[in-house]
């Protein structure tokens, strides 16, 4: 097979086979969110090139090197958003949420772009779920996200993650903070990275977070933050730990996280996985109160978190988390003729309107085709109509599980299929002795 072209360096199909697993963590995010009360935006894949100049920061390397930034035919710059934060507080002010009771709680799930080099955990298209609390200063804030994310890892049962916190302080104490960063990396100056000097003047904070080897060393003796804290963001980080231990939520003071953004401010976290080697960061966050100024509206102290998809389920494969079953089709109608057909196309769309799924061959192949075909949707139960069955207004149901079968009306299938299912339900319970299940009885099709 001579394909024309490939996917794209950095990018990943999902499989039709596969795609129940990022369903599923897509679900258990979405309803963790709105348990805590996050409702969903959703926002453009590409923005004007600005936004995230000023909204993510333009010191940053997702700004300085990794975004896809191209014109377009009327000569704007446009960019594949890098993240999700910019996108969400540009729609936040845009469309005057800002006026409405504060704080506005938005979640999204969205295809983030970055121009990086594609390895393990590393994509050019990848995947997060974000939320994002604008209008909210209290510590108790902070603390209420970095537990979200724990709830969603809990419910996926993913094990092992170690949460790591930081305050890099407000504008004011990190006046001083940066006056001492910049004194200890300017006597190293020559040894650092073209991007690095730069950032010296503009945003030395910026440098304890440079992945080039030879800066990453120098970082590691660096002044830290958390010696230049003012008294106001001292306090915060405390109630912020305070809070977390009344959670029992358990994490390590990592003086050196500083996050990819420009205007975080106090809090930072990180969630971090060993098992899945050096892209290990699962989830990031903090709070950026200075970001909404930032970008035209009213100071409005906010604070978000990013959690990447693929490495989420990286590390639920490694450490083998349990994915529920994907759905298969209640049932699977093999019919013989034509007449059969119609009357099989009848029948899928009364089981379909009542929430079962019924799925029938559209290739019109022989019954041992269709048989098999059924074997392997994997259907709870099968029938087959032919001339006979037509004739007597009756078939056999067969339920694939048991081998058993019963007969079934065909003016009244739907209701058949209820009883029958059900009865089959009851049997399970007679022989496991489990408690019986009324939801999968009244929703077989229903998550
Ligand atoms: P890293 O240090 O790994 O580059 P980052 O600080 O650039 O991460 P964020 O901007 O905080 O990442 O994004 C939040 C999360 O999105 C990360 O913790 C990670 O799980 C995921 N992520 C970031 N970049 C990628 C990528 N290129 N491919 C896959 N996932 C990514
Ligand atoms: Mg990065």
């Amino acid at each position: 097979m001579a394909l024309i072209t490939k996917a794209i360096k950095g990018t990943k199909d999902v499989l039709p086979s596969e795609v129940y697993k990022n369903q599923y963590i897509e679900a258990t995010c979405l309803s963790a969110a709105e348990n805590c009360g996050y409702k969903e935006i959703r926002t453009p894949v590409f923005e004007h090139t600005e936004l995230f100049q000023r909204g993510v920061g333009d010191t940053t390397d997702v700004v300085q090197k990794e975004m896809y930034t191209f014109d377009d035919k009327g000569g704007r710059s446009i960019t594949l958003r890098p993240e999700g934060t910019a996108g969400a507080a540009r729609s936040f002010l845009e469309n005057g949420l800002n006026n409405e009771t504060l704080p506005q709680k938005v979640c999204y799930l969205t295809s983030c772009y970055r121009y990086e080099k594609p390895q393990a955990g590393r994509l050019r298209e990848f995947h997060q779920f974000g939320i994002e609390c604008f209008g909210a200063s209290e510590p108790i804030a902070d603390a209420e996200m970095i537990s979200l994310a724990k709830q969603i890892f809990d419910e996926l049962g993913v094990k092992d993650l170690h949460l790591e916190i930081n305050s890099i302080g407000c504008p004011e104490c990190r006046a001083n903070y940066h006056k001492a960063l910049k004194e200890y990396f300017s006597e190293k100056e020559d040894e650092l990275c073209s991007n690095c000097r730069e950032r010296l003047e503009r945003n030395p904070m910026r440098l304890l977070d440079c992945k080039v080897p030879s800066c990453k060393e120098i970082a590691k003796d660096a002044p830290v933050v958390l010696d230049y804290l003012c008294d106001d963001c001292r306090e915060h980080f405390e109630k912020v730990k305070k809070y977390l231990d009344a959670m029992n939520i358990e994490y390590q003071v990592n003086p050196k996280i500083v996050r990819g953004l420009d205007y975080y401010t106090k809090t930072v976290f990180e969630y971090v996985s060993d098992a899945i080697g050096a892209q290990g960061t699962v989830c990031g966050g903090g709070r950026y109160d200075g970001l909404i100024e930032e970008l035209g509206g009213a100071k409005t102290p906010s604070l978000g978190f990013g959690m990447g998809l693929e490495r989420l389920q990286i590390v639920m494969e490694a450490q083998e988390c349990e994915f529920p079953e994907p759905k298969k089709p209640d049932l699977f109608i093999a019919a013989m003729g034509e007449k059969a057909q119609l009357k099989a196309v009848e029948i899928a769309k009364d089981m379909r309107d009542e929430g079962f799924s019924a799925v029938y061959d559209v290739n019109a192949r022989s019954l041992r085709a269709q048989m098999k075909y059924a074997d392997k949707l994997g259907a709870a139960f099968n029938v087959v109509i032919g001339d006979g069955e037509l004739e007597e207004g009756k078939a056999k149901l067969k339920n694939m599980k048991t081998g058993e079968s019963s007969d079934i009306d065909l003016t009244t299938f739907v209701s058949g299929f209820y009883s029958i299912s059900m009865d089959e339900q009851l049997k399970d319970l007679e022989i496991n002795g489990e408690a019986f299940d009324f939801n999968s009885l009244f929703g077989i099709s229903q998550n």
